[in-house]
């Protein structure tokens, strides 16, 4: 299930107060425990990489709403760039992410710095397995290893009981499942939709690097997404034909450069041939300098299927 942010109204200017800013393990470390300290609460964390937009502002809602105490790390993970990618360039608004993170409740935000979740000498890394073969896997060697290794650190040094991943990074979110499950960690993980702009681009900081005529062209990813429900929909069972049909619609665009489109089951990201249940229908192209993705759950016989 996705939905459209312009269906929420604007977010009110609450009046609460601000969280608590910590940049070291230590003062995260203490937070945490003063907040549990003689009481039964549940903590939650939403990871982000800063640069807050609707998608980050809804994961944080839905912890104010479960949670009482809520942490939000903001850290631009170095080891999940590859070389050549943006990570200088990444967007950061680290005022407004603060101001945001207020309206929403949210109580800790943990802004390390890379040298204290980096020191140097620190190279114990999370290979995550046969997952990484599928989707963004493939073309950002060390992506996932790079986001499973700062995730897992975040999960000790937190220790919250959920964490909230968006729907946006599909794969991201199989990565954490299996991370949780593999390696014993004790927190239940909340997977939050969509949310798009009015033309259903999903919303990503990424966004921020498209020109006006890059921006009209992003909706490509939308559109092939589309296509593809419509065709199963339609009855179409043939991942290959539905997978050409995307390809095809991503190509009536003239600055979007094709980089895949798969159907994959949703939990493994292993390739599907024959829709008969449900599974995840995924993109990614270059648009314009920016790499966009963007994914739907479909099922035959239903419009579209949420989680
Ligand atoms: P990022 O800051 O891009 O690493 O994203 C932080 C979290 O927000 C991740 O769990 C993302 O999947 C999630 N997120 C990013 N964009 C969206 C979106 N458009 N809708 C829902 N969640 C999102």
């Amino acid at each position: 299930m996705s939905f459209d942010a312009s269906e929420q109204s604007q977010i009110p200017e609450t009046g609460n107060k601000p969280p608590i800013v910590a940049v070291s393990i230590d003062d995260v470390r203490g937070a945490v425990a003063s907040a549990r300290s003689g009481a039964a609460i549940q903590v939650g964390f939403v990871p982000t990489m800063g640069s807050f937009h609707e998608g980050h502002l809804s994961l944080m809602r839905s912890a104010s709403s479960e949670c009482d105490f809520v942490v939000v790390s903001v850290f631009v993970n170095p080891i999940q760039f590859g070389a050549g990618e943006d990570f200088d360039s990444y967007p950061r608004d680290f005022d407004q992410d603060i101001r945001l993170a207020a309206d929403q409740g949210v109580d800790l935000v943990f802004a390390p710095r890379s040298a204290v979740m980096y020191p140097p000498g620190n190279e114990t890394r999370i290979d995550v397995g046969s997952i990484d073969n599928a989707l963004c896997g493939k073309n950002r060697p060390g992506h996932f290893q790079g986001v499973a290794t700062v995730v897992a650190k975040f999960f000790n040094i937190i220790g919250p009981d959920l964490a909230y991943f968006g729907q946006k990074d599909a794969q991201q979110v199989a990565v954490i499942r299996k991370l949780a499950l593999d390696l014993d960690f004790d927190v239940e993980i909340r997977v939050c939709p969509i949310v798009r702009e009015k033309d259903g681009l999903a919303m990503s900081s990424r966004n921020s690097y498209l020109t006006t005529e890059d921006r009209e062209q992003a909706t490509a990813l939308y559109r092939a997404l589309t296509s593809a429900r419509e065709a199963v929909a339609r009855g179409e069972t043939s991942a290959k034909k539905i997978k050409r049909l995307m390809k095809r619609t991503m190509g009536e665009h003239f600055k979007v450069e094709y980089e895949y489109a798969r159907i994959v089951d949703p939990m493994t990201m292993a390739p599907v041939d024959i829709i008969e249940g449900k599974v995840l229908v995924a993109v990614a192209a270059q648009v314009g300098k920016t790499r966009l993705i963007d994914n739907m759950f479909l099922m035959p016989g239903e419009e579209e299927c949420g989680e």
